[in-house]
This record gives C-alpha cells, sequence and structure tokens, in this order.
C-alpha cells in the first residue's frame, strides 16, 4: 500500500533528521517487514500503470544522510519500522533489521560486552551509516563499520530476495557485498549481519574549554595524539556554543574548544593526550571516565532532535596537525556561519574485509557544520569555501562517504575504479534503475 500526502505515514516518512531540505514524494511505502518490499515494487510498478509516469524508489531509515531530491518523480520507502536487533554473544554477531539505529543495537550489545562501530549519534540507522562506511569511536582499534559487514539480506529491482555475502553461490552477490562495504549500498537491504566488538572497559569523555586557549589547546593535541595508545580515538574541535544544555551556562553563546575521546581498551591509553591538554587550560567541563554506550552517544553533543545541517568533509593526511591551527583559528572567527568544525583522528585503522571502502584513505578528518537556523545557505557554503584554503596542505582529495550533510550527491568519495566497478554493479542488480542510486554513486544531475 502507498500513502500520499495527507496521510500521518506520509507526513512521518518526509520529516528527515536532517532537515536542509524539504521531501515530497508522489508517494510514501511503510515497510514493516521484508516481504513489504516486493509489494512496495509491485504498488509502485502498479501506480506507473495508471498514472502513466515512472518512478523511482528511494530509501529512507532516518533522513541523516538526507540530500537528495525527493520529489514527485520518487516513492519513497521508509524503512524505519525494519528494527529488529539480534545480539548472538557467541559468535559476536548482530542481525537487524535495516531501519535500526546504533542506539538500539548498542544498547542490546552491551549486555554481552559487546558494541557494534557506532558513530557519534546514537539516532543514525546502521544501515546509511554502514555502507557509507562508517566511521565510529573504535575506528582506531576495529576499523571502519563497512569491514565489519559480514552479510546483507536485499532485493534487487526485480523485487527478488537475496543475500550479498563473500560466500554467495552467485557472482552478483559476491559483488554486492562488496559494494555494500563503502558504496553506499546496491539494492534495497532489510537486514544486516555484522561483527561486533568487544569492550570490556570503555573510557570516553568530552572537554570543554574556552576559546581563548585555542593555540596552547592544539600545540598540546598535536603533541598528545602522538603519544595516545593505539585504540584511542579523538576529535578536537571549535564550537560557536548554542544557549541550550548539556553546554555550560558560562559558555553560552562563546567560543569553545571540544575534545570527544574515546577508548575501547581502558584509562590508560588516553592519559598522555589529557595530561598534556589539562595542563594548559582548566577545562569548564570534562567527563572522561568509565561509560556505556549511552555516554559513548554523548561525548559528541550533536543534537538530538531534528536539524537542517549543511557540512563538508574530507580525508586528511598525516600533515593535517600542522593545518590544525590555522583551521581552528579560521573556524573560532567572530561571525563564522559554521557551528562545528572538528579534526578526527583515527590513524592507524585496521581493514577487516574487501569492500569499496573499508580502509580510511588518510590519517585524519576534516568536518565542518553549519546550522540553517543560524545562518543562510549561502553564508554557509560561503564559510565552508572560506576554510579549504586553510586545510588544503593536508587534502587527500578523498570525502569520507557518510559525512556531507545535505549532499545530493558526493562521487569523489570513491576511487575511479571504485567507483566504476560499483556503478556497474549497482546497473547489474537493478538494470531498469528503479531504485535511486546512492549518492555516492550518483553522478551530476541525477
Ligand atoms: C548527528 C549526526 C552524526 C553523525 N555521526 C557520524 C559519525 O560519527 N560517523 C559517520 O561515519 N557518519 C556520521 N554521520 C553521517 C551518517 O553516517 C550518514 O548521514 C548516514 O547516511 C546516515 O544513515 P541513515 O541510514 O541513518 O540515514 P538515511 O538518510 O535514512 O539513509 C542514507 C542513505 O543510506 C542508504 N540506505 C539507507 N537504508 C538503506 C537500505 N535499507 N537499503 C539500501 N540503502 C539504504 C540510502 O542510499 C539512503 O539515502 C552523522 C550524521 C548526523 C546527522
Amino acid at each position: 500500500m502507498l500513502f500520499d500526502n495527507r496521510s500521518d505515514e506520509y507526513l512521518a516518512a518526509t520529516k528527515p533528521h536532517n532537515s536542509a531540505t524539504t521531501q515530497h514524494p508522489a508517494r510514501v511505502a511503510v515497510i514493516s517487514t521484508p516481504a513489504d518490499l516486493p509489494a512496495a515494487l509491485e504498488d509502485v510498478a502498479a501506480l506507473e500503470r495508471t498514472s502513466g509516469r515512472k518512478y523511482e524508489v528511494a530509501i529512507q531509515a532516518t533522513g541523516h544522510g538526507a540530500g537528495a531530491v525527493i520529489d514527485d518523480n520518487v516513492v519513497l520507502f521508509d524503512t524505519s519500522r525494519l528494527d529488529g536487533v539480534t545480539i548472538d554473544p557467541q559468535t559476536r554477531i548482530a542481525t537487524v533489521g535495516a531501519g535500526a539505529t546504533w542506539g538500539s543495537v548498542n544498547a542490546a550489545a552491551e549486555r554481552y560486552g559487546l558494541l557494534g562501530l557506532a558513530g557519534s549519534a546514537p539516532t543514525v540507522s546502521v544501515s546509511g551509516y554502514t555502507f557509507a562506511g562508517g566511521i565510529g569511536w573504535l575506528v582506531r582499534r576495529d576499523g571502519l563499520a563497512s569491514g565489519s559487514l559480514r552479510r546483507v539480506h536485499y532485493i534487487d529491482g526485480g523485487g527478488r530476495f537475496r543475500i550479498a555475502a563473500d560466500d554467495a553461490t552467485e557472482e552478483v552477490d559476491r559483488d554486492a557485498i562488496w559494494a555494500f562495504r563503502g558504496a553506499g549500498g546496491v539494492g534495497i537491504a532489510h537486514t544486516l549481519e555484522f561483527d561486533l566488538a568487544p569492550v570490556e572497559n570503555l573510557h570516553a569523555g568530552m572537554l570543554l574549554w574556552h576559546g581563548s586557549s585555542l593555540s596552547e589547546l592544539v600545540t598540546a593535541w598535536k603533541r598528545g595524539i602522538a603519544l595516545v595508545g593505539p585504540s584511542v580515538s579523538t576529535s578536537l574541535a571549535v564550537m560557536h556554543v548554542p544557549p541550550v544544555p548539556p553546554f555550560p551556562e558560562e559558555l553560552y553563546g562563546s567560543v569553545a574548544i571540544h575534545l570527544a575521546i574515546a577508548d575501547p581498551d581502558g584509562q590508560a591509553g588516553a592519559a598522555p593526550l589529557l595530561d598534556a591538554m589539562r595542563a594548559v587550560a582548566t577545562p569548564v567541563a570534562d567527563t572522561w571516565g568509565p561509560t556505556d554506550a549511552v555516554g559513548l552517544a554523548r561525548i559528541h553533543l550533536d543534537p538530538p532532535g531534528a536539524s537542517p545541517a549543511v557540512g563538508d568533509a574530507r580525508w586528511l593526511d598525516a600533515h593535517a596537525p600542522e593545518v590544525a591551527e590555522r583551521l581552528m583559528e579560521a573556524a573560532a572567527a567572530d561571525g563564522s556561519p559554521l557551528v562545528m568544525v572538528e579534526i578526527r583522528h583515527v590513524a592507524g585503522a585496521p581493514t577487516r574485509r574487501d569492500g569499496a571502502v573499508v580502509a580510511p584513505p588518510g590519517a585524519f578528518i576534516y568536518h565542518a557544520v553549519g546550522s540553517l537556523i543560524l545562518a543562510e545557505r549561502d553564508r554557509i557554503d560561503a564559510g565552508l569555501e572560506a576554510l579549504k584554503v586553510t586545510w588544503a596542505d593536508a587534502d587527500t582529495g578523498v570525502i569520507p562517504g557518510s559525512w556531507l550533510e545535505s549532499a545530493a550527491i558526493a562521487p569523489s568519495t570513491l576511487r575511479d575504479d571504485v567507483l566504476t566497478r560499483a556503478r556497474s554493479i549497482a546497473d547489474e542488480i537493478d538494470p531498469d534503475r528503479r531504485i535511486h542510486r546512492s549518492r555516492l554513486l550518483g553522478s551530476p544531475g541525477e
């Protein structure tokens, strides 16, 4: 059954977490079970027959990755109700519905001392994040989330059920799992199987300082990250602090330096960095300590509700520490239209499996975000453009596929050979192009 714009189902499905773009699909299909997928494709075919028009199918679990044009040429498949989560503590494998969020997966996994390779926000779904690479707080020890993906149960453009796996009988399904690991996905997934990581001594936290110590803190961060343990991940950010909790009141409306830091292997590895930065200036907030999945999901201070974000991101090479101060100074400037500018340290992340993007193309990531609530799109775009000169010397030229808020396409995420192969796999799985290509595979104009 397809829902039109007078229904509650339509209204709920067209409220993406990233509300920078509005969505006006021709119809919405609510997918509650795997069997609903081929049935919904049939419904789309019936709509095409009666209307004499062609429709593309776009998939949305949470809309954190919203940005593609969703207009009356599109039927939107809302997969958020595919939210089942099963954890096998013996094999350390999670089997989850394609709409499951990291918050629900990790709440279940941590009962067994395990976690999935979640990113900063618990409301993100496993699917879009993992299919686009997925960079989380365990990345330096356990790699990208795409490398933890074992199998994807999916349908192709003809509505046939298939299983993408390395040991699949048919080559197309062996190719499909390669593409699901970082090329944004091919086909429509309904169930994912992936590895969980043992996390028995998780420590994490966030520290906030007044922006007045920016230069000294960046210097201490540069010194500290060279000394931390191999499983310590960090994000160093400049924030223009909004006047809302959980930010401390004394920082409301000012520039703050933010460190998010996590180590699944205890507290010792982070000490050199924490000691160096605390010695420079006393933090206004400091939550470092033993924690759980909920605590881990708080350290990045992401807004909990829908927000109209516009962003930019790039993999940076080992020169990132050299450009950090200039970047952070520019981000802290009065009147900046960007609310957050960060550098993440992800060096040494291992590669677990073969796939389109399973190894970080750089040791660091630059990521910047503006909010349309606070600034016009033109100003945010100009702010992002102006920052480029500050990180250009560390640029790898590669975009982290998961992290490009409100982008319609992001093809420069993939190396040319990877893009060519992934596009040809998508064409084989969906020769009639019934399914909207992931933004990583899209071409300008799509
Ligand atoms: C607050 C916030 C924090 C974030 N933190 C991180 C982070 O720490 N690390 C990181 O790497 N990224 C992070 N991201 C980026 C995030 O990974 C992407 O936005 C991702 O696309 C979200 O996936 P989703 O499924 O929740 O989103 P959706 O918008 O629902 O889906 C995004 C895309 O995934 C594909 N997709 C989704 N479901 C299916 C399916 N069933 N079958 C086939 N394709 C499907 C589709 O192409 C869809 O357009 C963050 C984003 C936000 C807004």
